[in-house]
């Protein structure tokens, strides 16, 4: 950062101190991650001066020879690590990979079944406030009040009700492995199309550790910046090409299109211009870490890091939704603690643990308020930490929920914090460099 810090001291100063806090606090938002210094670079790298609408061989500008390079392996590694025919890596963002496949298998006014929001769900799966919820007939899933389980009857009833084009199964919040195979059934007899947006456990299923939903979905979409460990972005995925089956047929040849031909087109010119190519190329390099063996081995110890905190947890008498975890995430229903999500989330910030409150099911509380908060081990687990600083982590939870508007007990949390933040330096180069 020398020249920026020269140039432009004002901006500088902000990503020092970002640098800083990433160092200083425990990133427990269950959707981030911390990229590996490769990434990093390749993300800043001079492919963001480049336009190239199109895709490898066919673009709509000169001079594209590397980034098609580069845009070829990101798509390789792609397919490799998730055993898929097809992957376009040119979604922006993981909405912007679930806007493609809406606009694939739907007409605005169809019908399609997704997870409630307020159960786990993402936006992009049917909120009202969202494109999804504004231009389809949503109807929702959820998970059953007892066990915290999605319902699987809730979903075969509302399906063969509603008859949905497309059921989609995946969520923000859902600390369970889903049953793809299941929803597979019930998407065949109601004919509906099914999609898996495994944005949250895409490293996981990479590295083997969570249920593969390639061979049971038409299309999966993922986004790259989570437990995958890439850059911020999205990917959508096919486990095999075929012929579509919309009757859709190439304009000279009249041949039947193949879904992969759908998708791209869908994806650009349909719904993005140009596409980031030095997020593509650090796609790429993400793809080719997860690739190796110990990716597997972080994504084991991300699994053994949550159940750890779960069971510390659940010792503390924190109530888990549905108990515990299969997964990266734990979601703490704190309606026995006597505080809302909002203000664990503020007294956790201020003692150094970032997290997000976030409702839980059949919650009574409004979205910005919630009696839960979602915790998540991916960051962590990069940083190098393991079980037993999750147990030291979930002490400092306890100790911060139970007594959140004590100013001094979060000073001491937050030193403590400090202390063994320091003994896992995250990007020290830049740390020793930039943070005084
Ligand atoms: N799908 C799920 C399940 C998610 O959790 C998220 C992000 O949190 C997304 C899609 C959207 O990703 P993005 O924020 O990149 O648009």
């Amino acid at each position: 950062f020398e020249i920026l810090k020269k140039q432009d001291p004002e901006l500088f100063q902000t990503i020092t101190q970002e640098i800083r806090r990433q160092n200083k606090t425990l990133e427990m938002i269950a959707s981030e991650n911390f990229v590996s210094p490769a990434v990093l670079e390749t993300a800043g790298n001079v492919m963001t001066n480049k336009y190239a609408e199109g895709y490898p061989g066919h673009r709509y500008y000169g001079g594209c020879e590397h980034v098609d390079e580069a845009e070829n392996l990101a798509r390789e590694r792609a397919k490799k690590l998730f055993g898929a025919d097809y992957a376009n890596v040119q979604p922006h963002s993981g909405s912007q990979a679930n806007m493609a496949v809406y606009f694939t298998y739907c007409q605005p006014g169809d019908t399609v079944l997704g997870m409630d929001l307020s159960h786990g769900g993402h936006l992009t799966h049917g909120s009202p406030v969202n494109f999804s919820g504004k231009l389809y007939n949503i109807v929702s899933y959820g998970v059953k009040a007892d066990t915290g389980r999605i319902d699987y009857d809730d979903v075969i009833r509302k399906a063969r009700e509603h008859k949905p084009k497309l059921i989609i199964v995946g969520a923000s919040a859902y600390p369970r492995f889903y049953d793809f195979a299941r929803f597979r059934e019930i998407a065949d007899e109601v004919g509906a199309y099914l999609m898996a947006d495994v944005a949250h456990p895409a490293g996981l299923i990479a590295a083997g550790v969570h249920p593969d939903p390639i061979p049971w979905c038409d299309v999966v979409t993922t986004t790259t910046h989570k437990t995958l460990r890439g850059p911020r972005g999205g990917m959508i995925l096919m486990g095999k090409d075929r012929e579509n089956p919309f009757g859709l047929t190439a304009a000279k040849s009249g041949r039947t299109k193949m879904m992969s031909e759908i998708m791209d087109s869908t994806v650009m010119p349909g719904i993005q211009g140009g596409p980031l190519m030095h997020i593509i190329a650090a796609k790429a390099v993400a793809f080719g870490e997860a690739l190796k063996p110990e990716f597997k081995s972080y994504c084991q110890q991300i699994i053994q890091n949550t159940k750890t905190l779960a069971d510390a947890l659940i010792s503390m008498d924190f109530n888990l939704v549905s108990g515990g975890s299969d997964n990266h995430l734990v979601l703490i229903d704190l309606r026995n603690k006597d505080i809302s999500g909002k203000k664990a989330e503020n007294a956790l910030e201020a003692a150094g643990i970032t997290v997000n409150k976030n409702m839980v099911p059949f919650d009574t509380r409004s979205p910005f308020v919630t009696s839960g908060i979602r915790v998540g081990t991916p960051a962590l687990t990069t940083r190098g930490f393991k079980e037993s600083e999750m147990r030291e982590i979930a002490g400092f939870i306890n100790r911060v929920i139970s007594d959140p508007d004590n100013e001094k007990n979060l000073r001491t949390v937050r030193k403590e914090i400090e202390v063994l933040s320091d003994q896992y330096p995250l990007y020290p180069e830049l740390l020793s460099r930039y943070v005084s």
